[in-house]
């Protein structure tokens, strides 16, 4: 595999000297995961399961993207399986299929996919809204089967699901991209988690589109883009064909010139916290924003007790008060491209809070609201929005962590070791894409399904 661990000399051992004794001991033994650099697809074939129409659909869709397709178990190797659940209407209809997935788990080969498909339980509706408790339970039972799954993946495999509105059809634009990108190295770092389309909205993208320049001429701009997360966002992005403008603070200015040269981006030197940041920005870009990533923040860990404004106020405001005020400085500004993204960085700690880090998970779980509620305005504009949370991500930041909680958070994830920040950027280019448009106001976790609020 092209992308080595170069900061987990645990993972090079694993794989390496140590790999039978780590065998004999039963200790965590991490798979370097495929990812861009070594392809975007496997060549065995893919395995389609279930009863209904949507599988039928779905292996004509693969057929004719050129992948090699089989309809029933078989003891060839195979790079996925997918599973239909969608016509679930009673927990009994799960059975059927769910024993084939199991019974075609040992052909899978290494960094293979899970994929199910399945109708939004309907959990989240108003609780006026009467829907039947037998339809939601077989529905919301496809949750627990392809969380549960995830952690029984083994040799760097994953599962997860693409979960799919009432009324919108299964094989809608955003759910067959969100089958390339789930299928690809792309999503190398995601498992267990669900990607939910929620309307038809979305361009049509064949697979080998969506390994190739899926932002194409647009101009996105990347906030805290000098280093770590942000670098590697401006550089997954300008491979898919963006025009980038990455903005830094100024004490950071060499980095961002060095990074945005190797990208043949543009740098902008700015605090977001600037009141004018939106209109700055807008003035620099000079055209239509087609993406904005919101990927600068900070931490001032503290326990609460120990906790002082100046920490609270500067992670609130880097983090989330900074975003809100750029998202309506550029909308005051006219400034948004006809089918405007915007993906936000949250984070796991967001989800399930983290010991010393009530402010950041204050900010961050801000930012999962901020996101959700943003929706229906970037759906009016043709665009969506949308946040990813990372979990331990190799970077400058979680090198200084102490070493032995740096190794905790590297193996309580499923896949046992950190993402790369290529595994974050890959995800914000997918959902930062018109091909992704009717998946909208929802977070993503990119963590490898990482214990932590699981
Ligand atoms: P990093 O500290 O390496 O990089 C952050 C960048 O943002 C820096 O270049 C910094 O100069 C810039 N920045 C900070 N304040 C700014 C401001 N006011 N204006 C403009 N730029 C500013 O951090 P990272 O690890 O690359 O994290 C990037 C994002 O991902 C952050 O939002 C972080 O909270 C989030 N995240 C990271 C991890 C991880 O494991 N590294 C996990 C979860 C979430």
């Amino acid at each position: 595999m092209a992308d080595s661990h170069p900061h987990d000399r645990y993972t090079e051992l694993a794989n390496g000297p140590l790999k039978l004794l780590v065998k004999k001991l039963g200790l965590p033994a991490p798979v370097p995961l495929r990812r861009m650099a070594d392809g975007a697809y496997l060549s065995e074939p893919v395995l389609v399961l279930g009863p209904s129409a949507a599988a039928d659909a779905y292996a004509q869709l693969l057929l004719d993207n050129g992948f090699d397709v089989r309809r029933t178990p078989t003891s060839e190797k195979l790079q996925a399986v997918l599973a239909f659940l969608d016509e679930a209407a009673v927990p009994g209809d799960l059975s059927g299929t769910a024993l084939e997935v199991g019974g075609a788990l040992r052909s899978l080969t290494r960094c293979s996919r899970v994929i199910t498909f399945s109708r939004m339980p309907g959990t989240t509706a108003h609780p006026s809204t009467e829907i039947d408790p037998a339809l939601a339970a077989a529905r919301n039972g496809v949750t627990g089967l392809t969380r549960s799954l995830a952690h029984e993946m083994r040799a760097g495999g994953t599962a997860n699901g693409i979960v799919v509105a009432d009324g919108v059809p299964m094989d809608a634009p955003s759910a067959r991209a969100a089958l390339w990108f789930l299928l690809s190295s792309k999503s190398a770092y995601v498992s267990g988690q669900f990607l939910e389309v929620g309307t038809e909205a979305g361009a049509d993208v064949t697979a080998q589109e969506f390994a190739g320049r899926t932002l194409a001429g647009r101009t996105a701009v990347v906030t805290g883009a000098a280093r770590g997360i942000g670098a590697a966002i401006a550089a997954t992005l300008a491979r898919e064909g963006a025009h980038v403008h990455g903005v830094d603070v100024p004490q950071a200015g060499d980095a961002l010139a060095k990074t945005m040269n190797a990208v043949g981006g543009r740098a902008l030197q700015l605090d977001i916290t600037d009141p004018e940041a939106g209109s700055a920005i807008a003035a620099h870009v000079g055209g239509p924003v087609d993406l904005l990533v919101n990927n600068a923040g900070i931490t001032r860990d503290r326990m609460l007790a120990n906790m002082d404004a100046g920490r609270w106020d500067s992670v609130l405001g880097v983090n989330i008060e900074a975003q809100l005020r750029l998202g309506a400085g550029l909308t005051e500004a006219g400034a948004w491209g006809m089918t405007p993204h915007v993906v936000s960085l949250a984070s796991i700690s967001g989800i399930a809070g983290n010991r010393g880090q009530t402010n950041y998970s204050a900010s961050k779980a801000g930012v999962i609201g901020m996101t959700a509620a943003s929706a229906a305005q970037f759906a009016r504009l043709g665009g969506s929005v949308n946040a990813v949370a990372p979990g331990f991500i190799e970077t400058e930041m979680t090198k200084k962590v102490p070493v032995l909680t740096r190794e905790l958070g590297r193996r309580i994830s499923s896949l046992q070791q950190g993402g790369l920040p290529q595994d974050v950027a890959e995800a914000i280019a997918f959902l930062g894409s018109d091909a992704a448009t009717g998946i909208n106001g929802s977070t993503l976790r990119v963590c490898g399904q990482n214990m932590m609020g699981a």
